[in-house]
């Protein structure tokens, strides 16, 4: 798989899926989420959304993308971070695997992925994109390009060193 990082809104990526940072209740929140739901279709995200009865921590579901040009939005729900010994690490990591398996059970080969829990829920961004860069590095899958999509240029600079450093 080869993997790039952009800067950008996850919004207009022109891929078969994007990700997003969505919540357990899957009842749509702020950030990335209010972002994803306003270029969808609000409601008819928020219908099939709740369709879904809900989805844990590290773990992701699929719905279509509806008016984005991406065909399907895979919501993984990460971790809120508490201090590093709440298995936040894991979490974090299950929700990029999860995502590419969603991805490869509706045939999706191109991933965007936004900054997983690096917002609202307090995960230090550098830990967070060593933790994307190595889980999307070593993970078994039929997509074929996974592309980090950093909203700054801080987080784009992080996701270039780890790429870098990996070559
Ligand atoms: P979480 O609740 O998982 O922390 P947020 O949506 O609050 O999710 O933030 C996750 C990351 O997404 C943050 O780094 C934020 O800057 C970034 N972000 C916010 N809006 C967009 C967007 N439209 N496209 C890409 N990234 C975005």
């Amino acid at each position: 798989m080869r993997i790039e990082a952009v800067q950008g809104d996850i919004t207009r990526q022109d891929v078969d899926a994007i990700v997003n940072a969505a919540n357990q209740s899957l009842g749509g929140g702020g950030g990335v989420d209010g972002a994803i739901h306003r270029a969808a279709g609000a409601a008819e995200l928020h219908e099939a959304c709740a369709a879904l009865g809900g989805c844990p921590t590290g773990d992701a579901r699929a719905t279509p993308g509806f008016r984005l040009s991406a065909r399907w939005i895979v919501h993984a729900v990460g971790p809120r971070y508490r201090d590093g010994r709440h298995g936040e690490q894991e979490l974090l990591a299950s929700c990029y695997r999860r995502a590419l398996e969603v991805a490869d059970e509706v045939g999706a080969r191109s991933v965007a992925f936004p900054a997983i829990s690096t917002g609202i829920y307090g995960y230090p961004p550098e830990e967070a994109a060593s933790i994307a860069v190595e889980t999307l590095q070593t993970a078994d899958t039929r997509v074929e390009l996974a592309r980090l999509v950093a909203f700054d240029s801080a987080t784009l600079g992080l996701y270039e060193e780890r790429l870098a450093a990996a070559r």
